[in-house]
């Protein structure tokens, strides 16, 4: 499974936090999306949207309402809670 490097890359370069903020642009219907992602054991917990791995900047974003209709994400590298 591939991992969400550029994700551990922001994480790496600011060591002791817990939480970052993704601006972005969702993939399908273009809407700002500002995603919270928490570093846990697990791997990362996602708020107000979903990342995936790709696109030029590492990951790509899709909102929730667009997650509903059109998931992009076969590997669930995030959960949505
Ligand atoms: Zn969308």
């Amino acid at each position: 499974m591939k991992h969400m490097e550029a994700l551990e890359k922001i994480f790496a370069d600011t060591p002791g936090t817990s939480t970052i903020v993704i601006t972005c642009k969702c993939e399908d219907c273009g809407c700002e999306l500002t995603v919270d992602v928490t570093a846990t054991p697990e791997g990362f917990g996602l708020q107000s949207g979903v990342l995936l791995a790709g696109g030029a900047n590492g990951f790509l974003a899709q909102c929730l309402d667009c997650h509903q209709v059109n998931p992009k994400m076969p590997n669930s590298y995030a959960s949505t809670s």
